[in-house]
C-alpha cells in the first residue's frame, strides 16, 4: 500500500484544509418523497456548492495541497464538466493558470460553466478517456500540475468530507445512496462512513449505459467500457486501466452497486422537481431512480440521497418536465 493512500485521517485533514472554501451542506428532509415512498429520506444538497456540484471539495483539497513549485506553471485537468468547473474556480481563487480538456460528449452548458471561470478550454476527443490523454500530454509537455477527476488521494479525501458531514448530522444513519462514476466520491464518502458508522450501508448507483466501475468490479480489475450519451452525463467515462486508488476502495468499502435506466433517471428528475421543487442534473437523481425502480427495499431509519450536482442544461430540463405534462394529460 502506498503511503499516500486515502484514509479516514486524510479525509479529516481535508475537512480542515478546505473549510471556508466550500459550503458545509445540511441534510434536508425530503418530506413529500418520504411520504410517497414510505421511508425516511433526506437529501445532501451538494448542488448548492458555488460551482453547482460537490466536485469543488476534491478540487479545493487537491489545489491547496500542491506544493508552491508545482503550482507555478498552472494546473490542467480532463473533465465531464463539473470537475473542470471546480478546478477552474479554485485556480482562479488562487491566481493560477488553468486548462480544462473536455471531450465532444460534454454538453455545451458545462463547457460554458468552465469557460466562465476564466479557464482555457480545449475540446479534445470523443470520450472522457481521450480528453484524459490530452490532459496528461499537456501536463508532461508544459509542466502543468495534473488534477485527476477521481483517482487521486487529495481528490478522494476532499469528496470524503461529505461523508464526515453526514455522520456528524445523522450518526444513526441507515444508508447513503451515492452517484457513482470513477468512484472518487463514493470512495471518500465510504472512508468516512465506514469509520464512524460501520453499520450504515454505502450504495453506489450509476446508469446502465457505460457502467465502467460495475463492469470492473465484475471482472475483478479495471476494464474499459464504451462511453455512451446519458441523461447522467456527469457519470460518463472509464475508471482508468491504471486505476490506483478508487477501484480498490470501492471494491473493499462499498456494499452494493446498482444500475438505473434512462427512463428511471428522467422520472427521478421529475419527482425531485414536482414533489420537492429541486432542480438537479441526471447524475444527482440516480439514487432516487434506484428507489423508484424498486431496486432497494425500504429500511428502518434514515436514507440519505447524495444530490451531487445541478448543472443540467435548463432547456433539457424544461423538455423533461414537459414530457411529464403530456403523460399526465
Ligand atoms: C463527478 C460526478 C459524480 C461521480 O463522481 P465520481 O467520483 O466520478 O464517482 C456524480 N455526480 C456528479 C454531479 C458529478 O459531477
Amino acid at each position: 500500500m502506498s503511503s499516500d493512500q486515502p484514509s479516514f485521517a486524510t479525509v479529516a485533514k481535508a475537512a480542515a484544509r478546505i473549510r471556508g472554501q466550500v459550503l458545509a451542506t445540511p441534510l434536508v428532509p425530503l418530506a413529500a418523497l418520504s411520504d410517497t415512498l414510505g421511508q425516511e429520506l433526506h437529501g445532501k444538497p451538494e448542488y448548492l456548492q458555488p460551482t453547482g456540484s460537490f466536485k469543488l471539495r476534491g478540487a479545493a483539497n487537491a489545489l491547496l495541497s500542491l506544493p508552491p513549485q508545482a503550482r507555478a506553471a498552472g494546473v490542467v485537468c480532463a473533465s465531464t464538466g463539473n470537475h473542470g468547473r471546480a478546478v477552474a474556480y479554485m485556480a482562479r481563487r488562487l491566481g493560477l493558470p488553468c486548462t480544462v480538456c473536455l471531450s465532444e460528449l460534454v454538453p455545451e452548458n458545462k463547457r460554458q460553466g468552465v469557460a466562465a471561470q476564466g479557464a482555457k478550454v480545449r475540446r479534445h476527443g470523443r470520450s472522457q478517456d481521450e480528453a484524459e490523454v490530452e490532459a496528461r500530454r499537456l501536463a508532461r509537455e508544459e509542466g502543468l500540475a495534473l488534477i485527476p477527476p477521481f483517482d487521486h488521494p487529495a481528490v478522494i479525501a476532499g469528496q470524503g468530507t461529505i461523508g464526515l458531514e453526514i455522520v456528524e448530522a445523522r450518526p444513526d444513519l441507515a444508508r447513503v445512496l451515492v452517484p457513482l462514476s470513477g468512484g472518487g466520491l463514493i470512495a471518500g464518502v465510504a472512508l468516512a462512513i465506514k469509520a464512524r458508522c460501520p453499520r450504515a450501508q454505502v450504495i453506489g448507483i450509476t446508469m446502465q449505459s457505460g457502467a465502467a466501475m460495475q463492469a470492473s468490479l465484475a471482472a475483478g480489475h479495471p476494464v474499459e467500457v464504451e462511453e455512451q450519451a446519458s441523461l447522467a452525463d456527469s457519470l460518463g467515462g472509464g475508471i482508468g486501466l491504471d486505476n490506483r486508488y478508487s477501484f480498490a476502495l470501492v471494491r473493499d468499502l462499498v456494499d452494493q452497486v446498482l444500475l438505473v435506466s434512462e427512463d428511471a433517471i428522467a422520472e427521478a428528475l421529475r419527482r425531485l422537481y414536482r414533489q420537492e421543487q429541486i432542480v438537479c442534473e441526471g447524475a444527482a437523481a440516480v439514487g432516487l431512480a434506484a428507489l423508484l425502480s424498486g431496486q432497494l427495499p425500504a429500511v428502518e431509519g434514515a436514507t440519505v440521497l447524495l444530490l451531487s450536482g445541478r448543472n443540467i442544461d435548463m432547456e433539457q430540463h424544461r423538455r423533461l418536465m414537459a414530457d411529464d405534462a403530456r403523460e399526465a394529460a
